[in-house]
């Protein structure tokens, strides 16, 4: 998710409230959804290495790829960051499937309304025709 600080505890709280979750380990960086469309495979090491440490060490079977209105990292509009999430969310896919090809981690993105307080849930079209 981005580092954006007022979207931090609302994504959290989501993801325990939905997800009947302890504990959420959180990876950062600015508008995380832009910066997950803009990366190659091959230069996503870091976040492969902190993906690993989730999946194998604290027994994380679920990642969340959010993006959010306002956001100062990706400064676009709503279907853009749609896009973005979608191609971020292809590339989490891989480096899981990586990390745990023989576990089931789910991978889902959202998109938090800063106004509202919101967390919106996005169906991947091309999941639904698989
Ligand atoms: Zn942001």
């Amino acid at each position: 998710m981005c580092m954006d600080g007022r979207i931090i505890e609302i994504a959290i709280k989501w993801m325990k409230d939905n997800h009947e979750l302890n504990w959420v380990d959180t990876v950062t960086e600015p508008g995380m959804d832009g910066w997950m469309a803009a990366m190659k495979l091959e230069n996503l090491g870091g976040l492969h290495e902190k993906l690993k440490i989730s999946i194998e060490n604290h027994g994380s079977r679920i990642v969340a790829l959010f993006g959010h209105s306002d956001c100062a990292g990706n400064p676009t509009d709503y279907q853009t960051h749609l896009t973005h999430l979608r191609m971020g969310c292809k590339k989490i896919k891989v480096l899981v499937h990586e990390i745990a090809p023989d576990l089931k981690v789910d991978v889902v993105t959202l998109f938090v309304d800063v106004d509202k307080q919101t967390v919106i849930e996005i169906t991947d079209q091309e999941d639904l025709a698989a």
